[in-house]
């Protein structure tokens, strides 16, 4: 088998900026990454006729804007088929995923596979009992506005079938086989993935599709044939009303604000004439304010100088012999001990380093401090620290991690990955897979515990990550991330490390110089997980030591550190903003907004100046005790028992009514609320347009060629910026990224590109099509055709 190619440096870099394919963009609302379907964008871009040459982040200008109502918002009546169940019908499961049905119909007996309209599904018979397990694909079900309209707010919204809502909708099969197999069945189970999202995803397919009022609910962590069995044994008679209500509820709140504040945006906008797509969330506000004020802290900032000092000491008498100076002196040389020490303080006063000249010759006393330091295995995985640890470790962003988690989990591989837990109960039998795990990764020897190490953390549905045992070869990044999460399981069962800290310091009348060493005594657990601890020798050294050299250093004061794909999701789960399902596609939308970039993450102009605008005007949207008060009401709904709805309604209704204040907000303000934002995606436009400028137009020799891209024909191409007045254009690869690069071509002196595509080599080339290099490659392509031609 031929050999993957290994990804260079620059396209790990590259994946990082662009943490999404072009192909799944675009989630308005907040929704989990495994919602697929583009929602937002839909709705309001059929609102407009587009321009058919449009650049990627063109502001598009409509000289006149007539709200036509469109086909997209016209009045969609749905009423689901009534439904009785069979006396004596089979019993219907459903599953979340495709894959997951297939799973648990292995695991409950021995299945046939079946079809209808090319979507599978399972029939088997356990203890005498027919059964048939069927799925749905994530969401089935989106919610739309009742009446058509594009004013706000907008309250009126219900369910309908995605197939409804959607002009290219891949569910309606799914969709036709469930209503097809609920007619016959005596019973419905659900069997979504336990958490809120698959709790809706199992409503709406039992109240709409199966007619029913409830249905039976299996709970499971893991898609093993033990648990999947104990799970079916043991299933509740109710669906998890909790979980499903809050879920609903988030649903709306999402939409709510998602829908209305993006609207109340682009409304501004449109008062100057303009049109753009802007959204902003009830989450991604605060978490867009977050970077902002990060960014507005970093331009703020003024480096200062200051000095460092540093000395060299010399131990040159002999010495009694310690086992660990020995050791070192073996090392640094017989019978010296040299060490450069530093001064205690940075110094801001320039005049002060005076105290520091003639101390060359002079003598110090010198003294060593050792410390034990204890190391514990750290905690298990939830789903933030292996995204964090992912990202440490590999550059792989947070949503690629939970990607990852989600098919290793539907390969029954690893524990369910959307959990925030750091607890391993026994009943997960981890024995037994610590026992298969330790003899498979050869570490039997290091594991010395019964018991692993556990964190704080509790979540009601799951246990932390852990592998289930199983076993299948993997490759790439899936390998990664499974090693990551088995040797992190490993070591929870370790002793603890123990680190040897050693500081010495030397002393010249009030002046303190001081260096640090550590060494590792026992790794235990670190011979497992990996770590990144820094191990640094120095010397023992004691008594009167002579100072050899002196030198100073000028640096300045760094301004505060951007944060990173891993670090805003860590920051908005220690703020407690969105879930531990929703944080990383809120950090993409951010992304596919423009309104941040790059893989440090920096507000752009146009994210800058919108959370300014929302601060001076409707400082609410970015308010973040108020999510977090929403995020708080949610989690007690699904801890409730009963009243579920009425708890439901009155946060719906205080959150309809944050929204109709900002709508006032934005009323009082929209031209001036327009022009500011206008002016800012401006300003984007053309640090963009900088950007993407390749050269000056080789035809008409007056404007500037760039990379566009074309909605109408989803291809990127380059064209010439004095259009209409020139119209030439090149054509450009059909698929990936197309990126500007600093090389030129040695054949014509064009500008090289790079493609990249997800799983291929960057790919550097000459957009010229006359140019000598695309000239060869074009003969080798119609030789290859004319040889295909042969063939056929
Ligand atoms: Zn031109
Ligand atoms: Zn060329």
């Amino acid at each position: 088998m031929p050999k993957k190619p290994k990804k260079t440096t620059e396209e790990k870099v590259i994946e990082d900026y662009f943490p999404l394919d072009e192909e799944d963009a675009e989630h308005a609302t907040e929704k989990q990454v495994k919602e697929t379907i583009p929602d937002f964008k839909q709705i309001v871009e059929k609102e407009y006729k587009k321009p058919e040459r449009s650049s990627l982040e063109r502001v598009e200008k409509i000289p006149k804007i007539k709200i036509k109502k469109s086909k997209a918002t016209r009045k969609v009546k749905y009423s689901p088929k009534k439904i009785k169940l069979k006396k004596g019908g089979y019993e219907l499961i459903v599953t979340e995923k495709p894959q997951a049905a297939s799973k648990i119909a292995s695991a409950l007996g021995n299945p046939k596979r079946k079809d209808s309209k090319g979507i599978s599904y399972y029939e088997l018979e356990r203890k005498g009992k027919k059964i048939i397990v069927a799925c749905a694909v994530g969401h089935l079900f989106t919610l739309k506005q009742n009446i058509p309209g594009s004013e706000i707010p907008i309250f009126e919204i219900s369910w309908i079938p995605n197939y409804l809502a959607r002009k290219k909708d891949f569910t309606k099969k799914y969709y036709d086989t469930l209503l097809k197999l609920a007619k016959d069945s005596g019973s419905i189970t659900i069997a979504t993935d336990y958490d809120i999202e698959g709790e809706v995803i199992g409503l709406n397919v039992v109240r709409f599709i199966c007619g029913q009022k409830d249905a039976k609910r299996m709970k499971f962590s893991t898609l093993t044939t033990q648990e999947l069995n104990k799970a079916y044994d043991e299933k509740s008679p109710h669906i998890d009303w909790g979980q499903a209500i809050a879920g609903e509820t988030r649903h709306y709140l999402d939409w709510f604000y998602g829908i209305n504040l993006s609207r109340a945006l682009m409304n501004a906008i449109k008062t100057t004439g303009r049109f753009k797509i802007m959204s902003i969330g009830r989450v991604q506000g605060p978490a867009l304010n977050l970077i902002v004020q990060k960014e507005k802290d970093i331009q703020k900032f003024k480096p200062e100088p200051y000095w460092q000092v540093f000395i060299t000491v010399d131990d040159e008498r002999p010495r009694g012999r310690s086992i660990a100076s020995t050791e070192l002196r073996a090392e640094s040389g017989a019978g010296k001990n040299k060490l450069e020490l530093k001064y205690n303080q940075d110094i801001f006063d320039k005049s002060k380093l005076e105290k520091f000249e003639n101390i060359v010759g002079k003598t110090a006393i010198a003294e060593t401090k050792k410390t034990e330091q204890v190391l514990p295995p750290n905690p298990p995985f939830n789903l933030t620290t292996l995204q964090t640890e992912a990202y440490k470790f590999y550059g792989l962003t947070p949503s690629r991690t939970l990607q990852i988690a989600q098919s290793l989990y539907l390969g029954g591989l690893i524990s369910y990955p959307r959990t925030s837990s750091q607890k391993l109960p026994e009943s997960i039998g981890y024995k037994e897979i610590l026992k298969k795990l330790a003899k498979e990764y050869n570490v039997e020897k290091l594991i010395t515990k019964k018991k692993p190490v556990e964190g704080k953390k509790l979540d009601s549905a799951h246990p932390s990550i852990y592998p289930t045992g199983n076993k299948q070869i993997l490759a790439g990044d899936d390998e990664k991330i499974y090693n990551l999460i088995t040797k992190r399981f490993l070591s929870l069962f370790c002793d603890s490390a123990i680190i040897d800290n050693k500081k010495v310091s030397a002393v010249l009348d009030e002046l303190i110089f001081s260096a640090r060493g550590a060494s590792v005594r026992k790794k235990a657990w670190m011979e497992i997980y990996p770590t990144k601890l820094k191990e640094i020798e120095i010397p023992d050294l004691k008594g009167e030591v002579k100072i050899t050299n002196s030198k100073t250093e000028q640096k300045e004061t760094q301004p505060p550190k951007r944060y990173s794909p891993a670090s805003i999701i860590s920051q908005l789960e220690k703020k407690n903003l969105g879930t531990k399902a929703t944080r990383s596609s809120i950090l993409e939308t951010l992304y596919n907004r423009n309104y941040v970039k790059g893989k440090s993450i920096e507000a752009t102009p146009l994210g800058i100046s919108l959370i300014t605008t929302l601060e001076k005007y409707s400082p609410i949207i970015i308010n973040e005790k108020l999510t977090r008060n929403f995020e708080n009401e949610m989690e007690a709904i699904q801890k409730l028992k009963k009243n579920f709805e009425e708890k439901e309604k009155k946060v719906i209704d205080k959150a309809k009514q944050t929204i109709i204040s900002i709508a006032k907000d934005f009323g009082k303000n929209e031209k001036k609320i327009g022009e500011e934002l206008l002016k800012a995606t401006n300003e984007l436009r053309q640090q963009q347009k900088i950007e993407n400028t390749l050269m000056r137009c080789p035809v008409c020799k007056k404007g500037n060629l760039g990379i566009m891209y074309s909605r109408k024909t989803k291809r990127h191409f380059i064209a010439c910026d004095a259009y209409p007045d020139c119209t030439n254009t090149y054509s450009l690869p059909p698929r990936g990224v197309i990126k500007k690069t600093n090389k030129v071509c040695e054949e014509c002196g064009f500008p090289m590109l790079m493609r990249l595509l997800r799983g291929r080599r960057p790919w550097v080339f000459c957009f010229n099509p006359k140019c000598k290099t695309n000239e060869e490659w074009a003969k080798k392509r119609e030789k290859k055709e004319e040889k295909e031609n042969e063939q056929v």
